[in-house]
């Protein structure tokens, strides 16, 4: 109102004003315009104008335009006006928290607070300076930790500009370049990384030109990087081929790369594409590093794996290969192929008298010994033990390989001096001459055959594989596939032989002993399936088999009372002591059968467990759960008295032969006499075996042994028959009255 009293009373040409006037559903905006109309005779024109949408408009971009300054915010952080003194008037969000207020101010202490001792006094001084002088500017890079405990490295431009007066302050501005400084950093390392890295590295183009190397790449190779730079990767023979881009994805193994001399270098590579769309640097990065010491190891393993570790000989393994590329050039000849199995005779006394060492020794003398003996192109191995083969593929017939057989016996029949003890070792040979077909495995089990062939039939021989050895192999064949099937079908069968007391006829218990019932053949003895069984896992099954008639029997037994006292022995071979679990299967067995441990004995012969500690171990196993454990046969073999004692054993069964032979017989009565000796004084049960007459119970009881077993009392019987000895014998009450 007063605007438009003004226009009309001539003081103002003109007036505008715009103007709220809220209506019911929104504010409206209008402007109003008076202007003096004096000129033509008096008064005034007033026009009211809606500039709502304008308004609008204004409002939206105002908003927009606050945006804008806090986008500029966060994209230059770091802004502060300062006083001379270094008082804030302004610290942007940014810079405050990078710069938090000490004591709820802003100023030259807050400023400082947060750097470290060196910087701080540098910053002070820059900050002083700047205040001193109008139009002065400095520059400063520090670093300052942050309110969350992260670094920063930031770039500080403070600018005095308290004479201009559209600012009328010192202008701090900065920004943060942590991530670029980490860059550089990263990118300096990596390039010196590069260089130095233990690998060789070359980077070619995508034409093939090289145009990295790193220092290694100069030591392997030996080309300079200043000599190969722009040349060819193809010239200089360092990768094993050039992805020109037509080899897809990245190549990586072992190659023979070529060093400056020509020489050949073995490395492992790998070759990558790379593409960097940073520089459009498009090529080939190949790493490369030597292996050569990788291959020497690997050299050495191989031959390791390829070699007997004491004589240096070739081993099993390298054999048959020998043996079947021997096979391949006797076959394209026309001729064969001769193979020789040596078994040392005498290496067990050896290695039991002296010393182990000198048991090297002697395999060491032995090998040059027979090496002696070869022809030009023969080849010896050792399998492991004393036992070696010989590949000679310079014998044209069986004839001549029996012939260099028996030069070899020959060398050997030498006598070793070890500390004045003179041994000689001597040697058993098996020969076969290759047919056009033969394997090598086939030819090492034949020789294997004859070998064992010339050791059965006195030592010292040689024994060529022929027709009747092969007859042998067939049926030999033949009938442990009949034995599995008999295994399958239940016609292995047990019998059983009474354990008699000799002073009071009581029975102690049976002897289980494995019958074929054959129906063509009817009832086969042991002797004739056993050792055959004991060559394969057959035996394992076999014994599983006599062990679980056993322990039935017993548990039927046990049912008549006092009868809980009685034992069943089974014979144990020593294959079956080897099996892994054998000791847990049998204790298995026995459980599942329910009979008591203590009424199970164990036999083994002296030779299972002469030298054999793993053997010893389960049987230990055994014993410890209550099984008894009896050396069987005892007597024949060479038991050392000493290990006698340390080993876990309960009983001793004094062979058959002594006991049919020591009326007549003044060595065998003096032996079975020593044995009782020894059973009493090393605490242990004594079996007398094979007692046929009562002559031969008279002296047994007369040197104290009571305990036996022979066709005297009964041979073995069956299951039925053996129980009804169980049933005729009077059972005493037993100990615990059970
Ligand atoms: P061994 O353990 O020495 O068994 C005693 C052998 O002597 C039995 O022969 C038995 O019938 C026989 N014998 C017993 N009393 C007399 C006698 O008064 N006079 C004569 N001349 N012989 C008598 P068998 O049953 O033929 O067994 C022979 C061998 O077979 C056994 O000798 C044993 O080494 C083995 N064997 C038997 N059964 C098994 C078995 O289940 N497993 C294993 N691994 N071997 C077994
Ligand atoms: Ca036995
Ligand atoms: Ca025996």
């Amino acid at each position: 109102a007063e605007g438009i009293r003004a226009v009309l009373s001539g003081d103002v040409d003109h007036f505008v004003r715009d103007y709220a006037f809220p209506t019911d559903r929104q504010q409206r905006w209008f402007t109003v315009r008076v202007s003096s109309t004096n000129d033509v005779g008096g008064g005034a024109v007033i026009s009211h104008l809606d500039l709502t949408a304008l308004k609008e408009t204004e409002r939206r971009i105002r908003g927009d335009h606050c945006g804008i300054s806090t986008l500029f915010d966060e994209s230059a952080p770091i802004f502060a006006l300062l006083d001379a003194d270094g008082t804030a008037r302004y610290v942007s969000p940014s810079a405050a928290e990078l710069f938090p207020p000490v004591d709820g101010a802003f100023g030259p202490t807050s400023l400082l607070a947060g750097l470290e001792p060196g910087q701080r006094q540098q910053a002070e001084q820059c900050l002083q300076r700047a205040g001193q002088r109008t139009g002065s500017r400095e520059q400063l890079v520090i670093d300052v930790c942050d309110t969350a405990k992260r670094w920063h490295t930031l770039d500080l431009t403070v600018c005095n500009l308290l004479d201009d007066p559209s600012v009328a302050a010192v202008v701090l501005t900065g920004s943060d370049i942590t991530t670029v400084h980490r860059r550089k950093v990263t990118r300096h390392l990596e390039t010196h990384l590069l260089r130095r890295l233990p690998a060789a590295v070359v980077v070619t183009d995508q034409r093939g030109t090289i145009v990295y190397w790193n220092d290694r790449a100069s030591e392997l190779y030996g080309h300079r990087a200043d000599e190969v730079l722009g040349t060819h990767i193809d010239e200089l023979g360092v990768w094993p081929v050039w992805a020109d881009g037509s080899e897809p994805g990245p190549w990586a193994g072992d190659h023979v790369a070529r060093g400056r001399d020509g020489a050949a270098l073995p490395v492992h590579a790998t070759l990558q594409r790379v593409e960097d769309p940073e520089t459009g640097f498009s090529g080939v990065v190949g790493t490369s590093i030597d292996i050569t010491e990788r291959r020497l190891l690997e050299e050495r393993l191989d031959f390791e794996a390829r070699h007997d570790p004491l004589t240096g000989l070739l081993n099993r393994r390298a054999l048959v290969d020998h043996l079947d590329g021997a096979i391949a050039r006797a076959g394209r000849r026309g001729g064969g192929v001769a193979v020789l199995y040596i078994d040392l005779d005498n290496f067990k006394v050896v290695n039991d008298n002296l010393n182990h060492q000198a048991g090297d020794e002697v395999l060491k003398a032995v090998s040059a010994l027979v090496e002696s003996a070869l022809g030009p192109g023969d080849v010896l191995a050792r399998l492991g033990g004393d036992e070696f083969v010989v590949c000679a593929e310079g014998c044209a017939s069986i004839d001549d390989a029996v012939a260099l057989a028996d030069r070899v016996i020959a060398v050997l029949r030498v006598p070793f001096r070890h500390h004045g003890l003179g041994v000689v070792i001597g040697a058993s040979v098996g020969v076969t001459f290759s047919s056009d077909q033969s394997l090598a495995e086939e030819l090492m089990r034949d020789a294997d055959i004859a070998m064992y062939e010339a050791k059965e039939g006195g030592k010292g021989r040689t024994v060529a594989f022929d027709e009747t050895l092969r007859n042998q192999l067939r049926r030999t064949r033949v009938v442990t596939a009949q034995l599995g099937a008999a295994l399958d079908t239940e016609r292995i069968v047990t019998y059983f032989q009474p354990e008699v007391d000799m002073d009071t006829g009581a029975l102690l218990g049976f002897e289980a002993l494995v019958r074929w019932d054959d129906p063509g053949r009817g009832l086969v003895p042991p002797a004739e399936f056993v050792p055959l069984a004991e060559e394969s896992e057959l035996i394992n099954r076999l014994g599983t088999t006599v062990l679980r008639d056993a322990c039935r029997a017993l548990r039927h037994w046990n049912l008549r009372p006092g009868a809980s006292r009685l034992k069943v022995a089974v014979n144990v071979s020593a294959r079956q002591l080897h099996a892994p679990d054998f000791a847990a299967e049998v204790l298995d067995i026995i459980g599942a059968a329910g009979v008591s441990p203590r009424q199970v004995c164990v036999e083994i012969t002296e030779s299972t467990v002469a030298d054999n500690d793993m053997a010893a171990a389960v049987l230990g196993v055994l014993r410890a759960a209550g099984v008894a454990i009896a050396i069987d046969d005892f007597g024949t073999g060479f038991s050392s008295l000493h290990r006698l004692q340390r080993l876990p054993i309960d009983d001793l069964k004094i062979d058959r032969t002594f006991v049919s032979q020591m009326l007549d017989d003044n060595g065998s009565r003096v032996i079975v006499s020593a044995v009782v000796g020894l059973a009493r004084s090393l605490g242990l049960g004594l079996v007398a075996e094979g007692v046929e007459r009562e002559s031969q119970a008279r002296a047994l009881r007369a040197l104290g042994c009571r305990r036996a077993q022979g066709y005297l009392w009964s041979r073995p019987v069956d299951l039925v028959a053996a129980t009804d000895m169980v049933d005729r014998q009077r059972w005493a009450p037993a100990p615990d009255g059970g």
